[in-house]
């Protein structure tokens, strides 16, 4: 393929790609937008691969990798349950990060190219000096994140003494050694900086995720996706290659975009987030949770189904539990046979519910639940009042009245779907186990409050029934 070609195809894979984010910026269109996204990918890959810059030599490496790659990719994808999509994004991004070291190195020790000025020489040097710092930030910092949200590390915050001398030490060391690998002159003289710089941005990933509590994962998470964007983008300028510099700009910014609006839905300062000293003050350990503060008044799902019948609005708010559960099909099924008899019946959705962006709109796309009464926390927030009933089918956090009463909570400050101003809320869970952020909530000992306790599906199954008779 010529260079002519390659370009022209780069150019319409940008294209697919950006009209792939416009795309899934909404519900309706998301599915045109996941098209745009894998005929731009297929375009791109195959644009490179037959491009003028791979030899025809480099072919077996390539089938073998893709071969190898796509193997471990599609196995993936078939065994991870929906609860686990967080945990393999999340090491999804850790393999961007690893890439961009991998061929920073590699671009380093690379002699073949000749660059005509020594200005431009620099830059290359600077590129790859960035480059892996980025890529070295979010290898460490995913792998983290995944071990946090698999549950194979604690949640908990790990809060160092004099944590931020320690991040302030190690940035002023990597700026040193960035003048030294720019003025290094040699391969043997760079190599230092470039490694004692490498294992400072391993340890800083590291060291930021962990100090981040339970609660403001969801922040870590965008903001891991914003830096793979960033990474790829480096990348992309140490290979010389266009299309990945834009490519990882569209992911870099959209990233820091819902980095944004999810310290916005949490109330936390996204400049805090972004220069990584996020979770100190306010990152309390959270508190043990769970311990009984009160007595709970059980409902049964037959009385549950009588109130639902008997109501005029009801507002449901599903969480993480509807997801383990898979219960939004009998959602959807209750939904129905609610809205023949003439009940109007909304979904509240916080911003951070579930285990990552977007959890239960996806899920309740998926079960084919209108999207006009599919509503966000602010849009409805004013209605509870109004509510006979409030259903809260496996949340916890997202409906933790402390977060507005406590300002000693672990996720004080952050906006919560106020489902305790309803006529009745219903809470739909197993056990008194707390949530993600492990503290205890006061809702569940509201005068107002019920809890129906169980699996979700089985106790929404049992509803439906008791709804049909
Ligand atoms: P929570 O984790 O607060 O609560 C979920 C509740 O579901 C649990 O208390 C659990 O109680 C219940 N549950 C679990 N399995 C079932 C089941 N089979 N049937 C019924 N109930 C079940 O979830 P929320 O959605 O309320 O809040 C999300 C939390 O996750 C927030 O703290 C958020 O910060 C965090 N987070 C969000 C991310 C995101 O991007 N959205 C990413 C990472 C973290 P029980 O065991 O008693 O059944």
């Amino acid at each position: 393929m010529s260079e002519g070609l390659q370009t022209v195809s780069y150019l319409g894979a940008t294209i697919l790609f950006i009209l792939s984010l416009g795309g899934l910026s909404n519900p309706e269109t998301a599915k045109r937008g996941n098209w745009y996204g894998i005929i731009g990918m297929t375009i791109a890959v195959l644009a490179t691969v037959f491009g003028p810059r791979v030899t025809p030599g480099g072919y077996a490496f390539i089938v073998g990798a893709m071969v190898v790659g796509g193997s471990i990719g599609l196995y993936a994808a078939r065994i991870v349950r929906m609860t686990q999509m967080p945990e393999l994004v999340a090491i999804m991004h850790s393999l961007v990060g690893f890439a961009a070291c991998t061929i920073g190195f590699a671009s380093f020790i690379d002699t073949s190219t000749v660059f005509p000025t020594a200005a431009e020489h620099t830059i290359h040097i600077m590129e790859i000096y960035i480059g892996v710092l980025i890529g070295a930030v979010t290898f460490t910092g995913s792998v983290i994140a995944f071990g946090k949200l698999s549950g194979k590390i604690s949640g908990k915050p790990m809060l160092l003494p004099a944590r931020h001398l320690l991040n302030l030490a190690g940035l002023l060391v990597v700026i040193y050694y960035g003048y030294v690998f720019a003025t290094a002159g040699s391969i043997e003289a760079g190599m230092l900086p470039l490694i004692v710089m490498t294992v400072i941005a391993l340890l800083f990933g590291i060291h930021m995720v962990m100090a981040i509590g339970g609660a403001d994962m969801p922040v870590v998470i965008s903001m891991l996706n914003s830096y793979s964007g960033w990474a790829a983008a480096a990348t992309g300028f140490m290979l010389s290659n266009d299309l990945l510099i834009v490519v990882g700009a569209l992911v870099g910014s959209s990233g820091a975009i819902l980095s944004y609006i999810m310290c916005r839905a949490m109330n936390r300062n996204f400049l805090s987030v972004i220069a990584g000293g996020f979770g100190s003050a306010e990152g309390q350990a959270a508190k043990p949770g769970a311990a009984p503060a009160g007595e709970v008044s059980p409902i049964s799902a037959a009385e549950t189904a009588e109130l639902l019948r008997e109501s005029k609005n009801v507002i449901i708010v599903p969480g993480y539990g509807m997801a383990v559960a898979q219960a939004q099909h009998s959602v959807y099924e209750i939904t129905k046979v609610l809205r023949d008899k003439g009940v109007n019946v909304r979904f509240g959705i916080h911003p951070v519910a579930g285990r990552m962006p977007g959890h239960m709109n996806v899920l309740l796309a998926e079960a084919k639940v209108p999207y006009d009464i599919v509503l966000e926390m602010d849009e409805l927030n004013d209605d509870f009042p109004d509510t006979d009933v409030a259903m809260v089918i496996g949340a916890n956090d997202i409906v933790n009245p402390s977060a507005e009463d406590d300002p000693t909570s672990p996720i004080a400050g952050m906006p919560v779907l106020e489902v305790w101003k309803a006529k009745t809320s219903i809470v739909m869970k197993r056990s008194m186990a707390s949530g993600y952020a492990g503290v205890d909530n006061p809702l569940f000992y509201k005068e107002n409050n019920r809890m129906l306790f169980g699996d979700a599906k089985k106790m929404l199954d049992e509803v439906l029934a008791a709804l049909k008779v």
